[in-house]
């Protein structure tokens, strides 16, 4: 049997209540870990260093692409966004399950990287909508909205590159819809098949 953990890949436009969902999915899914990406952004209120990312200057992240110790990065609404290159061999070698939260971009650099991995899109119920909720967040400056929700529009395009996705209406819905995802991977014949006596 495959005991390899499964690799989820979860691209969301901001506001679309991805941390939300993934919050109450890994109450339901066991064995599921995060994969902690670098950031230049500045730390919201709530965000603690080495839980949300790893907050570094312009000028460490330059550092850190130049040692190759990213698997990929990207620069998104004037920051950067990398993955750590060490984090996910190893933990799926002991298999474990790992979630990255990350872009259209990223996303399709880790499937070209580890092709069986699963990409997941989570929408929300329109545009409207995804603004109000970045409205209601007030973590973001009316620019910084206007420029994600553009973002999101574009995004939007990326979406037949994905195996899955789950439209954020009502957050039980859409925590069972991920849930159901890992679960249907999990037992998914291509992933190995079990052996019994
Ligand atoms: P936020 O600033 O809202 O936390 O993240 C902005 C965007 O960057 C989100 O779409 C998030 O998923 C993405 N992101 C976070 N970490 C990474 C990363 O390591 N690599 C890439 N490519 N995107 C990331």
């Amino acid at each position: 049997m495959n005991k390899k953990g499964l690799l989820v890949v979860v691209s969301a436009p901001a506001g679309c209540g991805k941390d939300t969902i993934l919050k109450y999915a890994f109450g339901v899914c066991s064995n599921l870990h995060y994969s902690v990406s670098a950031t230049t952004r500045q730390p919201r209120p709530d965000e603690e260093e080495g839980i949300h990312y790893f907050f570094k200057t312009r000028e460490e992240f330059k550092q850190l692409i130049e040692a190759d110790e990213l698997l990929e990065y990207t620069e998104y609404a004037g920051n950067y966004y990398g993955t750590p290159r060490d984090f996910i061999p190893k933990l799926l070698d002991e298999g474990k399950d790992i979630v990255l939260k990350i872009e259209i971009e990223g996303a399709a650099n880790i499937r070209r990287l580890f092709p069986d991995c699963v990409l997941v899109f989570i929408l929300p119920p329109s545009f409207a909508e995804l603004e109000n909720r970045l409205q209601k967040r007030g973590t973001e400056t009316e620019e910084t909205i206007r420029r994600r929700v553009d973002i999101a529009k574009v995004e939007m395009f990326s979406i037949k590159n994905y195996d899955y996705v789950i439209i954020n209406e009502k957050l039980e819905n859409a925590v069972e819809d991920f849930a159901a995802i890992i679960q249907a991977e999990k037992l998914s014949i291509k992933r190995g098949i079990p052996v019994i006596e």
